[in-house]
């Protein structure tokens, strides 16, 4: 009994003649996930690329890994056989065994696209569905809401069994839309803001500011275990750490306390771009949600934008808490978030942030600054770490 993996593409199915360019991209990503796994073959045919694996591929974990690569609405794992209908009323209850005994309803669906296979679309559905029934007696049929839909799929050189899809990451192929630069903290909101970007087909890479010794290790290596979780879904990520001890204290010595926290924001963007633009990347990529705290509102994301040449995608600007940390949840990164090791955002936090800023106050607290030296030092400290 021969079994593969039948993915059905998400959007990619709507992109015309980029189809092709999409696909392959969706292929690497995928053939990189399964390397340990054994030795897998996938072929493309209309909006479905099968994948078959050798004698002995680990087909569960195949499965588990490929729920995680963007540009996939769903995927099944099938039956295949030669085309010999035969085979079909065999070998289909034995397959679905499991799925056929659990479910009191099912129906038959048939897609045909070798039109010159001997047995119609309404035959097939006839013929294996007396077939079930006979072999499952507790079964009935249900054409209008059926509790398991067993699909047969008779294509130019196999015929393909299998039964209710499993839903896909959906999204686009990651390294479809370009790369980015994900500033990431230790928080909730940042993983959550790479991960969707993520989804969206962009490539990651990221940066992050620490401040030792007022950080710990500990709080860098909880940027690492983040970054861990959403490389599963983007696969490698190149991450940048920058010192930042120098920078912050700058700011706490020489600007006004109620500034600190949009001084320090714009200067990480100075860093981050100058990092971003040496990588490749061809926009920022934070967590920042409007109005969840001081340094977010209208006002202070305007003078935080005001810093930026490149664009700053906020992926998260119009959600809400209980909805970011479903998806904090979702991809595993909620408990390792709300461990609580100190972030360089709060070892100097202000008593009143100000959230009403104006651009030209802080420009000119900013003057104090020797901010030129200040980035070129920084940048030259960065260090580099690669998260698998
Ligand atoms: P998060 O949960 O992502 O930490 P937050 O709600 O705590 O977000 P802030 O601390 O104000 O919000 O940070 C806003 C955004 O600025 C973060 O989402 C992240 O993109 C960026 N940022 C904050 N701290 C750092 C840091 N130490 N290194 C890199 N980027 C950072
Ligand atoms: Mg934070």
């Amino acid at each position: 009994m021969k079994e593969v993996i039948l993915i059905k593409n998400g959007e990619l199915a709507l992109k015309g003649l980029n189809r092709r360019t999409f696909e392959d991209v969706m292929i690497k990503n995928m053939r990189r996930k399964l390397t340990d796994l054994g030795e897998f073959t996938f072929t493309p045919a209309q909006s479905t690329i099968k994948v078959e694996g050798n004698d002995g591929a680990d087909l569960e974990e195949a499965v588990n890994r490929l729920s995680r690569v963007f540009g996939i609405a769903g995927f099944s794992r099938a039956l295949k056989l030669e085309k010999d209908f035969d085979l079909v009323l065999e070998q289909t209850g034995k397959y679905l065994e499991d799925q056929l005994l659990a479910a009191s309803t099912f129906k038959v669906c048939a897609k045909r696209s070798d039109k010159k296979f001997p047995y119609d679309s309404p035959k097939i559905c006839l013929l294996l569905g007396e077939r079930l029934l006979d072999e499952y007696p507790h079964l009935s049929v249900d054409v209008r809401n059926p509790e398991l839909t067993v699909t047969v799929e008779v294509r130019d050189h196999d015929i393909f069994v299998h039964a209710n899809q499993i839903k896909g990451a959906g999204g686009m192929p990651v390294g479809t839309a370009g790369r980015a630069a994900l500033m990431v903290s230790g928080g909730i909101d940042s993983p959550v803001a790479g991960w969707m970007m993520a989804k969206r087909g962009i490539e990651l890479t990221a940066i992050h500011f620490a401040s030792p010794p007022y950080t710990s290790e500990r709080a860098e290596q909880k940027v690492y275990d983040l970054l861990g979780k959403v490389a599963r879904y983007s696969g490698r990520i190149e991450l940048s750490v920058v010192p930042f001890t120098e920078f912050q204290e700058a700011i706490r010595d020489k600007c006004p306390e109620d500034l600190f926290t949009i001084i320090m924001r714009r200067m990480m963007v100075l860093c981050a771009q100058r990092i971003a633009s040496h990588t490749g990347c061809g926009a920022l990529i934070t967590g920042e949600s409007l109005g969840q705290v001081a340094s977010q509102t209208l006002g202070a994301i305007a003078c935080t934008d005001a810093a930026a040449t490149m664009p700053v995608f906020r992926p998260l600007i119009g959600m809400d808490k209980d909805e970011i940390i479903s998806i904090s949840r979702k991809i595993d990164t909620f408990e390792i978030s709300i461990l609580p090791f100190e972030d360089c955002c709060t070892v100097f936090t202000p008593r009143h942030p100000r959230t009403r800023p104006k651009l030209p106050d802080v420009i000119a607290a900013e003057s104090a600054l020797d901010v030129d030296a200040l980035v070129e030092r920084a940048v030259a400290g960065v260090r580099k770490i690669i998260i698998n």
